[in-house]
């Protein structure tokens, strides 16, 4: 591959000496450009990547900002040559005028806790990543009124809660979290992650944006794009007071531009507005036991009616039982035998956990009245699955999953459900994730067709189905061990076989991890790729020179040769 220096990390090497140089750059070029990146950022927030340690920082609250912690190509295939981080907007604005005159590709993350999807590694190995968490991690402003942030790239999702409990504001505020607490909520958005709030959707409930675009100039879009009368103009334009309704409406005048940042290598978000939610005024958490597997087909059916019409409030998870067998224990806890587990392993699993072979969480927001009106239309219409178990957190006071899900679903941060990755040993996981429609058909034959595939490759199926408002996200968790090269194989051959399986049924991923991202783009293919030519004209158009993020979501500029850089060769 272009560019490839030794990826050997004992070879002996010269101090600024990468692992991997970016394409077409020999190692002088590197040095210059690193001399005048120095020059922008200062030295302290310029790392080369070239030893043991910038590799084998593999801990969720530590992450390689390197490197995928959960790698399934070799450890040195997505890997940057160096991280730059800037201090602010102007520090960003100056780095992508290097970039360009350099012509070396960067890749911009915010924490780099994006798991299962690469973390904060790069598409095209040896490009320099760009550490937009590092110095600008202030929540710039909370409105309690109007119920937004805004906020910098480094912001997490527990820096939010900390701040909305530092500021007493949780009484008036939740901000909405996804699973796992320590991604960026910039991050998270960008990459349209859910969090389990009514304001789950993420993407949704962001609005206002502020953008440097590859040749380095800065725009705001919506509302932001108008300025504010009382602005101070002698200040730089990332300083100067934006629009009062900047976070209150998202579309401002003429073409919507913010989807384009989106999965995107169109821009560097370095500020980005995100709704909060009211605090309801109470709140109740549930979790729905269901007896048999094949039970699956009646829950969904129950859930969409009640789902589009609101009285499920938030996203509902259905989880299959091993999500919350591998929150409570090891997989060696459960079984000795390295074949899948098979149905009387499961049922006993079940028993012993007190849990069912499907167990739906979800929550209830409001004062009392309101909730004892929803549990009443809930409980009814759920009943009529034989064997159903109705609960709330204060029945299984020991429960791990309810209790996580209790606090997630109430805006309440934490990194628990990092447990089931735990599952084997050195464990490291892929989510295979096809979006599909909300019916009992539709549930089924995709828990078939994972389950069956899952198993013919080894692993056991662990996988929930998160029903949004009228599609749900079917998360297979594909859990491997990373130490061990036949598991990892194993775990690539099956997602890439599953995208192939979906997308013939019309099955679509919502996000995918680096190694898979040209060949779920090659799916998105209607009307001989269309889709895809729009996306290349606007990145030719705003990256002439193809240096922010070549290949990201499958979308190559026109200075990479898409056939000697996809990783999907049929
Ligand atoms: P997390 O915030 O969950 O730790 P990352 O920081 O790893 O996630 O970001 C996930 C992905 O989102 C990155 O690989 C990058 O493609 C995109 N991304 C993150 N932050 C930005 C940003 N500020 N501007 C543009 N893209 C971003």
């Amino acid at each position: 591959m272009t560019g490839l220096n030794s990826a050997n990390g004992n070879a002996p090497r010269a101090k600024d000496e990468p692992f991997v140089l970016p394409p077409n750059t020999d190692l002088a070029k590197f040095r210059r450009f690193l001399a005048r990146a120095t020059s922008i950022v200062e030295e302290v927030n310029v790392k080369v990547v070239n030893s043991q340690d910038d590799i084998s920082q593999e801990e969720y609250m530590h992450p390689s900002k390197a490197h995928d912690m959960y790698h399934i190509l070799e450890k040195t295939h997505f890997i940057s040559s160096a991280v730059v981080a800037p201090r602010n907007v102007p520090d960003v604005q100056e780095v992508m005028k290097l970039a360009n005159e350099f012509e070396i590709p960067v890749w911009p993350f915010s924490m780099g806790r994006n798991v299962g999807y690469g973390g904060a590694a790069p598409r095209v190995p040896g490009s320099v990543g760009i550490d937009m968490g590092k110095n600008m991690n202030k929540v710039l402003e909370v409105n309690a009124e109007s119920c937004y942030a805004l906020v910098e790239p480094g912001v997490c999702f527990f820096d939010l809660h900390e701040y909305l409990e530092k500021n007493n504001l949780r009484d008036k505020v939740w901000a909405d979290v996804p699973d796992l607490g320590g991604g960026s909520v910039i991050g998270n958005t960008l990459e349209r992650g859910v969090g389990y709030t009514p304001y789950g959707d993420h993407w949704m409930m962001h609005c206002g944006m502020e953008v440097v675009m590859p040749d380095g100039s800065l725009l705001r879009t919506g509302m932001g794009a108008l300025p504010n009368p009382k602005a101070d103009k002698s200040k730089p334009p990332h300083e100067q007071e934006p629009n009062e309704s900047w976070q209150l409406f998202n579309y401002g005048f003429g073409p919507h531009n913010d989807g384009i940042f989106s999965q995107s290598s169109f821009g560097i978000v370095v500020k980005m507005g995100i709704w909060l939610m009211p605090n309801p005024g109470g709140y109740q958490a549930y979790m729905i036991t269901f007896p048999r597997d094949e039970d699956l087909e009646q829950i969904v059916e129950i859930i969409r009616p009640l789902r589009i019409a609101m009285v499920l409030q938030n996203v509902p998870k259905l989880d299959n039982v091993l999500v919350s067998a591998a929150l409570e224990g090891h997989r060696d806890s459960y079984s000795n035998s390295d074949k899948p587990l098979t149905e009387p392993e499961l049922d006993k699993i079940a028993k012993d956990l007190g849990i069912g072979r499907w167990n739906l969480y979800g929550a209830m927001y409001g004062p009392e009245v309101v909730r004892d009106a929803l549990w009443s239309v809930i409980k009814a219409s759920f009943s009529k699955v034989p064997g159903a178990k109705f609960y709330f957190t204060q029945d299984r006071p020991d429960d791990v999953a309810l209790k996580t899900r209790s606090n997630t679903f109430q805006g309440v941060p934490s990194i628990t459900e990092l447990q089931w990755v735990d599952w084997l040993p050195n464990g490291g996981h892929l989510f295979f994730a096809p979006i599909a429609k909300v019916t009992g058909d539709d549930a089924k034959a995709q828990y078939e067709l994972t389950r069956r595939l899952s198993e013919e490759y080894g692993f056991d199926f662990i996988g929930a189905f998160l029903v949004g408002v009228r599609e749900m996200h079917h998360i297979v968790c594909i859990l491997f061990d990373r130490k061990d090269p036949d598991s990892r194989r194993r775990a690539h051959a099956l997602i890439k076989v599953l995208i192939a399986e979906a997308a013939n049924r019309g099955w679509g991923e919502y996000r995918a991890h680096l190694a898979l991202m040209d060949q779920i783009a090659e799916t998105y293919n209607f009307n001989d790729n269309a889709q895809m030519k729009m996306n290349e004209t606007l990145k030719n158009a705003l990256d002439p020179k193809g240096i922010l993020c070549p290949g990201k979501n499958g979308v190559w500029p026109a200075t990479y040769k898409k056939e000697d850089w996809t990783l999907h060769k049929p």
